[in-house]
């Protein structure tokens, strides 16, 4: 047992998928190694797809299209609704369109770079290589990319790179993505490869004879406990922001999925890493639910500045040029206000804390757009941010184009999620998981532009390719409902929801979730330190047990009730939360949205331990102290060098 009592280390942990040889045909040799399966086998085998964002929707279709039998889950009342909806900026190529130096290789390196060292060189080399099939495939499925005069699609830059590869449709980007995703895959539905069950939302894994052979779900308008069986699942749930209850992410987003999953033997990896990203609108008060994203891509543009002196409450417009603070021109020169989402979170997280920040409570910088307005034309930022001014002066009463925007950082994306194989296998064999709802290939620290990639990578091209080496070993026994693993699961879903709505205590969902909340903000939010941590899973201990006898949830289970949902994703999440606050404490160095005051350089930046934790910490669920498995990360291609963007 470890020092602290709180977990336990176990063998360390290979991923024995991963081809070697040169890192640019590793993927080939992938691919020409994994057994096939022929196209008259594929419609006698099953697949469930637990979700339809990028990642889940384009691999139901994909893998509609290649012939298997998909069964598709959303929560959502359509496919397209799924919280990828929300992406505004845009997603990553390598084509080098601008002839600006770009290349497989150079979005490779900057992706390992950017996640500080922190993931697998063949993934990443992989999703650079797709990267540049993922425009092409949804260009041809008519995806309205913007573009240049001259007709080639355009590009933006985005934070972490010096050349401009970033796609995007206006400020809408994963809508259009999304759209082209969900024709594709309403056209196998129509074909009839696909079945699609909105509203349904899965509570448990069925596990038989140690492979993954089904889920249990729950119909969200009747509340039938429903079980359906496959010869593979697939989750692709998205990620797990709102665990901390305020964050960038739709209100639905959950762990459930993947952490029911994880209680059935699935490793959960790195859930400590959260990226939170600097460009958000800063919280209003206390009576708000969600917070929202000005995307990245303003900041191609947008100067972020501060004033010089504390507490200078003057209208930002009348303060003078020698009086304002371009705090990440000042600091990281060669990037500028294009530094990664970790350094610009904490360069504002500190100008604040010197008191020099800006708005209600002093909890803001600017993001002023003056310098661009004056320099390209007022018609010209609107073409480029329109959609996001407007949205931007909605939700705050200001007009962006006559005062600078206000922005503080605030959580969204999730780096951590179920452990994978270079096959986007789970340790649960049959299990496979894409997208934001797998450890990913973004390390510490996600690079703006690169979640949409790797949904899509994942889902069109990568999964259809690795799963079939899995369904070649069919055909599979089928599993009767009767088979006591089916009538486990759905016991279990039966019993929980009994238990939550029985307890009739006098406490809503909502305010657990927002205390739970609120303690992960302070503890292991932006900054995380070994005491803070600790109290941190002290008080999360003691607020799940009220939790289990306090909580109130009106209402039955058979029909639309939105309190017993949202009561059995909070009760996940308190125990996520505690794996999360384990994981931070476990990694007392920092790396990219992993900061412990502890352990950083003279100037404040995050320092790495590469000698003690340059590995994946895979988590194993054991009902009590989790334990612990390591996978040693080898770099061949890219040095480990403190990151620096000055
Ligand atoms: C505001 C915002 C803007 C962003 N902008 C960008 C951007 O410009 N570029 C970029 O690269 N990334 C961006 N991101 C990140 C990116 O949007 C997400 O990481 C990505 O869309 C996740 O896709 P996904 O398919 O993995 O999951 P999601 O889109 O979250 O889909 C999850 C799916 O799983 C289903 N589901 C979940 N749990 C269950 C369950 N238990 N049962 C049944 N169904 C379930 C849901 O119904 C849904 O269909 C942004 C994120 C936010 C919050």
């Amino acid at each position: 047992m470890n020092s602290v009592n709180l977990f336990t280390e176990g063998e360390p942990i290979r991923d024995t998928s991963a081809p070697e040889g040169p890192i640019e045909e590793r993927w080939d040799k992938r691919r020409f190694g994994g057994k096939l399966v022929n196209p008259a086998n594929r419609r006698k085998l099953s697949v469930i797809v637990v979700g339809t964002g990028l990642a889940g929707g384009s691999a139901a279709a994909t893998l509609g299209e290649l012939g298997y039998h998909v069964k598709s889950f959303c929560y959502q009342d359509s496919p397209r609704r799924a919280h990828s909806i929300a992406a505004q900026g845009g997603i990553n190529a390598a084509k080098n369109y601008r002839n600006d130096g770009d290349s497989i290789h150079r979005l490779f390196y900057d992706t390992v770079k950017g996640g500080d060292y922190r993931s697998r060189e063949s993934n990443v080399y992989r999703l650079a290589q797709v990267s540049v099939e993922i425009i092409d495939q949804c260009v041809a499925q008519g995806v309205p990319f913007a573009r240049e005069y001259g007709g080639l699609l355009d590009t933006r830059s985005f934070g972490g790179v010096q050349v401009s590869r970033t796609f995007y449709a206006r400020g809408q980007t994963g809508q259009q993505l999304l759209l082209g995703a969900y024709q594709a895959l309403e056209r196998q539905v129509a074909a009839g490869t696909v079945e699609m069950f909105t509203r349904h939302e899965m509570l448990e894994l069925i596990i038989v004879d140690g492979a993954a052979r089904g889920i249990v779900a729950r119909d969200m308008v009747t509340g039938e406990i429903e079980t359906h069986t496959a010869d593979a699942v697939v989750l692709a749930s998205g990620g797990y922001g709102n665990v901390f209850f305020l964050s960038t992410n739709a209100k639905g987003c959950n762990v459930t999925a993947t952490w029911r999953a994880h209680r059935k033997g699935a490793l959960f990896a790195n859930p400590c890493y959260t990226q939170i990203h600097p460009t958000c609108i800063p919280q209003s008060g206390d009576h708000q639910s969600k917070l929202t994203l000005m995307s990245e891509s303003l900041r191609n543009d947008g100067r972020v500045w501060v004033p010089v002196a504390k507490g200078d409450k003057r209208d930002p417009r009348e303060i003078p040029e020698d009086e304002r603070d371009y705090y990440l021109e000042r600091i990281y020169p060669s990037f500028g206000n294009l530094v990664p989402r970790d350094i610009a979170s904490r360069a504002a997280k500190n100008v604040c804390d010197e008191g020099r920040g800006v708005g209600p409570g002093g909890l803001g910088v600017y993001l002023d757009f003056a310098d661009a307005i004056q320099r390209l034309g007022r018609k010209a930022v609107a073409d480029k941010y329109g959609n996001l001014f407007e949205m931007y002066e909605r939700i705050t009463g200001e007009d962006p184009f006559e005062v600078p925007m206000r922005i503080y950082p605030a959580v969204h994306y999730t780096m951590g999620g179920l452990w994978v194989d270079y096959d986007l296998q789970s340790t649960i064999p049959g299990l496979f998981v894409v997208g934001e709802a797998n450890f990913s290939d973004h390390g510490a620290n996600r690079l703006g532009a690169s979640a949409l990639m790797q949904g899509l990578a994942d889902g069109y091209f990568v999964l259809p390719n690795t799963i079939s080496d899995y369904l070649a070993k069919g055909p599979f026994p089928k599993v009767a409902d009767d088979h006591e693993a089916v009538v486990e699961a759905r016991e279990s879903v039966t019993g929980r929801i009994e238990r939550l709505l029985s307890i009739d205590g006098d406490r809503t969902p909502d305010s657990f979730h927002r205390e739970l909340g609120a303690l992960m903000w302070e503890y292991c939010g932006m900054e995380r330190t070994d005491e803070g941590l600790r109290k941190a899973i002290d008080r999360i201990r003691e607020l799940r047990e009220e939790f289990w006898t306090r909580v109130k949830v009106p209402g039955e289970n058979e029909e639309l009730n939105q309190a017993l949902e949202k009561a059995g994703r909070i009760a996940d999440f308190f125990e996520l939360a505690e794996l999360m606050c384990i994981d931070a404490l476990h990694r007392t160095e920092s790396c990219g949205g992993h900061f412990r005051a502890e352990s950083q350089t003279p100037d404040g930046e995050a320092l790495r331990d590469d000698e003690n934790f340059a590995y994946v910490a895979a988590w194993e669920y054991t009902g009590e102290a989790p334990v612990l498995h390591k996978e040693n990360l080898e770099y061949e291609y890219v040095k480990m060098v403190q990151r620096s963007y000055k």
